[in-house]
Formats: structure tokens, sequence, C-alpha cells
């Protein structure tokens, strides 16, 4: 049962990309909020020379690290960046316990005349607030979050790669370091930014993966998490993980927990799927799926070049069927880390089907990274400048 369309996608007008949209200061006026002690021992330009020559993606981190605490009465103090390093935690850390815990992934990149950018901050500043709020945590100020990506990313710009899909990944976070063992919303809280330089996730072209829907499993459930990013989100959907990987895939898809038929998102990505008659369809925001801000972005390009893209439930035995029939013609999913991933294959308990196109995949993922990299112009001011 299909819901109706509708007529305009509603991600162009959720509270995320609205706050999203509210302009920023610019990076100089947001500098200092959180000031540099440097470290003692950065890497020497050889050793970060060797570290930028062979990229991955999340196991080399920068010198330096942004901080601040959290306490319930004093609020937010001691923003600084501080020498990257290992943590003191309590072991009795509520986080480690109840798993009181928020993040997010943002990338900076360089472009080509030496500049550093970011794309959308707000809108993960926004996502922040949202995700911390569900999980009983502290709001941190959007407008400080970025100013701690500004400060961080100019004490480690030496570290933005500037190879074709290169950048350098932040990631911020929150938790409940309180040493207490009762159960309740921590009155100590930390925020934590580190930086990793990371390769680019294709390096051949638009490699399509291979996606076992779970039928088992679900990663979020109705009134529950699904829409912060927290890392209990991540941990449940570890085990379907290690399951799709037995089966020969490389990720897996997560149906809807109430009718467990419905199509809902990956375990860290969106998915879009593409019908012959070029119209584009995503799932509608049920409260159980993450808001990419690739997913409002995508939604926002295909919308302005005159395509049709709507939010709607999209059932899995509809979509095998369609692909069949060839009524779709792709399915990619989408988030920071890949950009955009054509998926090429649909396994689950009773059906595999290959799809085998990619076109608007990778017209997407053309002009999104033309406009993260400064190679195409941005008409929507989602380019932020950090250095
Ligand atoms: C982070 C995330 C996404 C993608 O969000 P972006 O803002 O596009 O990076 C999608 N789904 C889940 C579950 C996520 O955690």
């Amino acid at each position: 049962m299909p819901e109706t369309a509708a007529p305009t996608p509603d991600s162009l007008a959720t509270p995320l990309s609205q706050a999203a949209a509210v302009p920023l200061p610019d990076a100089d006026a947001l500098a200092g909020r959180f000031p540099l002690t440097r470290s003692p021992r950065p890497a020497s330009d050889d050793e970060r020379a060797q570290v930028l020559s062979d990229l991955h993606f999340g196991s080399v981190f920068t010198d330096h690290m942004v901080h601040t605490r959290w306490t319930r009465g004093e609020g937010w103090s001691g923003h600084q960046v501080m020498p990257y390093g290992d943590l003191a935690l309590s072991p009795a850390a509520a986080v480690l316990h109840y798993g009181q815990e928020v993040f997010e992934g943002i990338k900076a990149y360089r472009h080509a005349d030496g500049s550093v950018w970011t794309f959308r901050p707000r809108y993960n500043a926004a996502r922040l607030k949202v995700s911390a709020r569900r999980l009983a945590l502290p709001e941190l100020a959007e407008e400080d979050v970025v100013a701690s990506l500004v400060d961080l990313v100019r004490a480690d710009e030496a570290w933005v790669p500037s190879g074709e899909g290169e950048s350098l990944y932040l990631r911020p976070f929150m938790f409940a370091s309180e040493a207490f063992l009762g159960v309740h919303a921590a009155d100590v809280v930390d925020y934590y930014v580190i930086a990793s330089p990371s390769g680019a996730y294709f390096t051949h072209g638009l490699t399509p993966i291979s996606i076992w829907v779970t039928q088992d499993y679900h990663r979020a459930g109705r009134g529950g998490t699904g829409f912060a990013k927290t890392g209990g989100n991540y941990a449940s959907s570890l085990l379907p993980q290690q399951e799709a990987a037995a089966k020969g895939c490389d990720q897996v898809c997560f149906l809807d927990d109430v009718t467990q038929t419905n199509l809902e998102e990956l375990g860290g990505m969106n998915v879009m799927v593409v019908d012959a008659d070029g119209t584009v369809r995503t799932p509608r925001l049920t409260g159980t799926i993450l808001e990419g801000g690739t997913r409002s972005a995508i939604i926002r390009l295909l919308t302005d070049a005159g395509r049709r893209v709507v939010e709607e439930t999209i059932s899995l035995d509809g979509l095998v069927q369609d692909i069949r029939s060839g009524k779709v013609t792709e399915v990619f999913a989408c988030g920071t880390a890949a950009v955009v991933v054509p998926l090429g294959r649909l396994m689950g308990r009773d059906f595999d089907v290959a799809i085998t196109g990619s076109e608007v995949t990778r017209e997407i993922h053309d002009r999104l990274t033309g406009i993260q990299y400064g190679r195409l112009e941005d008409p929507y001011g989602w380019m932020y400048r950090l250095v």
C-alpha cells in the first residue's frame, strides 16, 4: 500500500534543513572559542607526508583534538584544542555502561587554491542537538560546534589532504563521563572532536556494492533512537552486518520494525531508488531513519534539476518486482563518508536481483563532489570556508 507521494519533497523544509539554512558568521569571527594548546610532539613533516601518501579511513588522527566539558549547574566550560591523545576515563563512566553518546561525521575539503572548506556545518551542528536531546545529553550551541571545527582544522590544517576525493574526516562526539552506575542522565558530559585524514572512497570509479536485506533484525524501532546519530544504533547493526558478510554481501539494509516490509536504510547510509521514468524515490522520514545531510542535499539538487523526487513508503516486495521488471533502474546509498554508492545487487531470504544502472547515481556524485571540492559553483551557499 504505497502512500500518495507528496508533491513537494518534505526534506526541503524539515527542521534540520531549515536550521542548516541560517547563515553562519565567518570562520574568522568564530575562531578562538577553543584556544589552542599546541602538541609538544606533533608529527614531523615527513611522518605526516608518509601518512597522507597512503590514506585509508579512520585509522590515523591529527596532532590535536577539541575538548569541552559540561556539568549540570555549570554548563559548558574549558573549551580548548589540545594535543591528541588517549582519554583518562573512570571505569564507572556512564557511557561505558548505558551508552549515553551521540556523534557526527563531517568532512573538510581542500580546494585547488589551497583553501579548506566544509559542507553545511550547521546541518550537522543542528543534528547533534537533535541527537543530544533524544539521548538526554546537553545541547552545545550550533555556533560553538562549528567554532570547534574551525579551531581544530586551523590547528591541523597541514593534515587536510589535497588528492582527488580525499578529505579530513571530522568526528565530533559527546558522551556521559560521570562516574556513576545509577541509571540517570549524566551530570558530567564531555564533547570532543577528532580528525582523521581520509582517502577517496572510490579509487576506480563508482563500484557497485551488494546488499543483504535483513528480515531478522532492525536497527531502530518506533519511539526509539533511529533518528539520532548514536552509537547504540550502530551497535545494533553489527550482528546483521556480520550476517550480511556471511552471505557474501558488502552491507546490510534494514526494514521497518512495524510491518517488516518497508525499506528503511543501511547501517550508516540512506537509500534512494531511481525509476525508469526518471523519478527518484526515498523512504520518508518516519522517526526510525536518520536524516542524512547527503540525502537532503541530493533531494534539493534533483528537485532543482527538474526531477520528480518523492519521499514515500517503499516496500521491499515492490522494489524487488520493479527491479525485475525494469521499472527501477538504479538504487544507491548516500552518506558523508562515501557520498553516493550504487547498489548492484539486492539479496534476501528469498530473492536475489541485480541492478545495472548508475547514470543518475554518477550524475549526483559528480555534482555533489564538484560543489564540495570547489570545482562547480555552489548556488546554495552550502560550502563554509574554514581556512
Ligand atoms: C550518518 C548516517 C547517515 C548519513 O548521514 P549524512 O549526514 O548524509 O552523512 C545515514 N544513516 C545513518 C544511520 C547514519 O548514521
